[in-house]
């Protein structure tokens, strides 16, 4: 099969990042994690105080310019990270105080333009996955596959709890269950590319699936394209 465009969308901590790795590692694609993208721009404007939301777009634009993010592969541990101006911020994207402003910075009309700008190019050659809220709507309206991902609000939390306190991260059930809530929130009802399912998309709700039941499903419905 020739290489194709694999669209994964989904509410926060469904699980997309990690069905995306272990498709993209099954067929050999490029992974692109555009979330990490919005919250590496969401860490700039909050290590330099910037008040994002009194500037004007012209303004936005040059805060942009300075901002270099890229996804650096680790031979050690077999996954990219990724980098915002040459540093390395993969720990420090998926805290708590990036996950509190990430959604409010995702809302901003030209954020997302430069963003999607972007994230067009990576799909250039095909051989993607991609993930994030609006890459089967926006990105790549397209794609040849497209997986909407949805998994019940009580499994989400727990498992991503799990995550951040294995991680070390100091943070309660609590929080994560309001962060989550609030993220899906803001990304369903904002007016720029709101989180929806793109008509076309298959649903995947994973409540009660593992990782390999996952993969298999989509690697399933790969055969039918
Ligand atoms: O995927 P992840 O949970 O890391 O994304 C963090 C946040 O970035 C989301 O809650 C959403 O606000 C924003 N996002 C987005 N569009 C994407 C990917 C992420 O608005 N394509």
């Amino acid at each position: 099969m020739d290489p194709i465009i694999i669209a994964i969308d989904g509410y926060s901590s469904c699980g997309k990042s990690t069905l995306a790795k272990a498709l993209a590692k099954e067929l050999g694609y490029v992974y692109m994690d555009t979330g990490a993208m919005y919250r590496a721009v969401s860490l700039y404007i909050i290590r330099h105080n910037i008040p994002i939301n009194d500037l004007k777009p012209k303004e936005i634009k040059e805060i942009l310019n300075q901002i270099d993010i890229q996804f650096v592969w680790m031979d050690d541990k077999g996954i990219s990270e990724t980098f915002l101006n040459g540093e390395n911020v993969e720990k420090e994207i998926r805290g708590k105080e990036v996950s509190e402003k990430v959604s409010e910075v995702a809302q901003i009309k030209t954020i997302r333009e430069r963003m999607v700008e972007l994230q067009r190019k990576a799909g250039l050659h095909k051989g993607l996955v991609m993930d994030g809220r609006d890459i089967g709507t926006t990105v790549f309206p397209n794609a040849e596959l497209k997986i909407f991902m949805t998994a019940d609000p009580e499994i989400r939390a727990q498992r991503r709890y799990k995550e951040l306190i294995s991680k070390g991260e100091e943070i309660s059930l609590d929080e994560v269950k309001d962060n989550i809530r609030s993220r899906d929130y803001n990304d369903t009802h904002r007016k720029e590319n709101p989180l929806v399912k793109a008509d076309d998309a298959i649903v995947l709700d994973n409540s009660d699936m593992n990782h390999e039941e996952q993969l298999n499903y989509v690697l399933e419905a790969l055969e039918g394209i």
